[in-house]
This record gives structure tokens, C-alpha cells and sequence, in this order.
């Protein structure tokens, strides 16, 4: 299948597709964006992708030139042109072309591109057995709420958890705080209480962390948003990440530290099939 985009109105294949070298988002990261799973052909969680959305744009004052609910369709569009089922959609939107200057163009038309791509879903053995976490500092701005392309700290966390053998960065702050993951959200787990750092603007309001946090609640598993501290580790249960292409993923590992028993929590296995359960009644919804 060919890989898809939609390029401010017009979709084509990926590798013909371009922006100009003026573009903000290439010139200052000046950008938001969304990544958005598919499941069988089904958006999951669209809805509450595109209140974000909304929520990120005000955020950096940029004002659409269309109704944020018209992108359902493109999605619609690229999705049913691709034909991929197991899909990741990815958008960005930009505050356009303009020579380059810091301040805001007078009249900004933003730049408005989407993606369709295959799912790169966890391994079969990350489900099974559980991922490894690397700490890295957070360097990241004030402003980690907004879902914006200034992504280096996030690359380079990565890189760095990677090149030591983990499969996801754990961002720890000054004062020796878990804020979240290089791209996903962290939970711990003490007596089927699950704990996540609180909304704020160090952390993405990630929406799988939220959708956790509800399904949390029809499990009898309680919740508790603070601050969690690295030193906390040996204490834990469990541990897991959640993200929309991680979905609900168990940690054994941080650095050299094993977590818990060093297998996949029970906690993060209840919630892993409950995620399921819910994408696979909003397929249904759907067919
Ligand atoms: N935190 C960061 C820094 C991320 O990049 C992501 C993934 N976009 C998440 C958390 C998880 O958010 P979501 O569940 O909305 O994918």
C-alpha cells in the first residue's frame, strides 16, 4: 500500500509530497500536531484528538481557516484512499510560509498536512514481557502541554534511552521527579492504586492517559495524579507507559533497577485488555 498525504488540500503519495523551505514549521518548529490510531479502518479516540488539537492551537495563537471538524473528513478521505486498516494518521499544522522572521506573519495561512501510514503496533514480546525504561534529564520548555513539533529534547532522549538499550526514555526533572516518557505517559502501581504524574504544563495531557484513568475506574483500580519520585522505584508493584501507539504497555524495567517481580503486572494487564475492549466496541460502533 502506498503510503498517503494530504498536503493543504491535495493528497498524494508520500515521497512526492513537499512544503516549502519557508515553511514555519520546518523554520522554528513553529507547529502543532496530532497522531491518531486506526483500528480496522476506525479512528480511535478522534474526537478527544481534535479537542486537543483545539486546546494546542489556542495555545500557540494560531487560528484555523476552516472548522477543526471538517479534518474527520480528510482523515475519511486518506484512510479510504489507503485502504489501510491497521493505520497511523499523523497531522500538522503549521503557521505557514513567510520569510523568515520570529514575529507572526500579518495574515497567516496555516499549513495543513496529514499522513496515513501502517501501525507500528508493541511487539508481541513488549505485551508479553514488558519494556525497559532508560532515565534521561528533562530538558524540555515550560510548555510540555502543547502537543507543538519542538521536539529535540524528545529526540534526544530517545536516541539516548535507545543507544542504552531501552525501549522508551522515562523524563526525570531537576528535583529527581518522573514527569513522563520521551512519548508517552508513566504510571506506578502500589496496591492497585495507580500513580501519574498530575496534568500541568510539564506533561502532555496524553489522551490513552486519560482513557487509562477512566477505564481505571470501572476496574476498581483508584487513582492517585502526583508527583512520583524515581527513589519511589522499589517500592512499586508495577509500572507501565501508556500513548496512542503504545496503548497500555507494562515496564520491568528502569536502568539497571528491576521493577516489581520484574514480569508484567497484573494492574497493567487488566488495563491492557480493557484498552482492547473498548477499541474493539468502537469498531463495532462503526461497522
Ligand atoms: N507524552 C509525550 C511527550 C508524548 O509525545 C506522547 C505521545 N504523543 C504522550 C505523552 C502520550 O499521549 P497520547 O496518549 O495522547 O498519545
Amino acid at each position: 500500500m502506498t503510503d498517503l498525504a494530504y498536503v493543504n488540500g491535495t493528497i498524494l503519495p508520500v515521497a512526492e509530497a513537499t512544503i516549502s523551505i519557508e515553511d514555519r514549521g520546518f523554520l522554528f518548529g513553529d507547529g502543532v500536531y496530532e497522531v491518531i490510531r486506526c483500528y480496522r479502518g476506525v479512528p480511535f479516540l478522534l474526537d478527544e484528538h481534535l479537542a486537543r488539537l483545539a486546546t494546542s492551537l489556542a495555545a500557540i495563537r494560531l487560528e484555523l481557516p476552516f472548522d477543526i471538524g471538517d479534518l474527520a473528513a480528510i482523515f475519511g478521505d486518506l484512510l479510504a484512499r489507503s485502504q489501510e486498516k491497521e493505520a497511523v494518521l499523523y497531522l500538522q499544522i503549521t503557521r505557514g510560509v513567510a520569510p523568515r522572521n520570529h514575529l507572526f506573519p500579518a495574515s497567516p495561512r496555516p499549513t495543513v498536512i496529514a499522513t496515513v501510514r501502517p501501525a507500528e503496533p508493541p511487539t508481541p514480546d513488549e505485551r508479553a514481557h514488558g519494556i525497559r525504561l532508560i532515565t534521561v534529564d528533562d530538558a524540555r520548555w515550560g510548555r510540555c502541554d502543547v502537543k507543538t513539533t519542538n521536539l529535540l529534547a524528545n529526540v534526544l532522549a530517545k536516541q539516548a534511552a535507545h543507544e542504552k538499550g531501552g525501549q522508551e526514555a522515562l523524563l526525570v526533572d531537576e528535583a529527581g521527579f518522573i514527569t513522563e516518557g520521551g512519548v508517552s505517559n508513566f504510571f506506578a502501581v502500589v496496591d492497585r492504586t495507580i500513580i501519574t504524574h498530575p496534568k500541568s504544563v510539564h506533561i502532555l495531557p496524553g489522551i490513552t492517559r486519560d482513557f487509562a484513568i477512566e477505564l481505571a475506574g470501572g476496574l476498581d483500580i483508584a487513582v492517585d495524579e502526583r508527583k512520583v519520585g524515581l527513589d519511589e522505584a522499589v517500592r512499586w508493584d508495577e509500572a507501565f507507559v501508556t500513548g496512542t501507539t503504545k496503548e497500555v504497555l507494562p515496564v520491568v524495567r528502569i536502568d539497571d533497577q528491576r521493577i516489581g517481580d520484574g514480569r508484567p503486572g497484573p494492574v497493567a494487564g487488566e488495563l491492557a485488555s480493557a484498552f482492547q475492549q473498548a477499541v474493539d466496541a468502537a469498531v463495532k460502533e462503526r461497522a
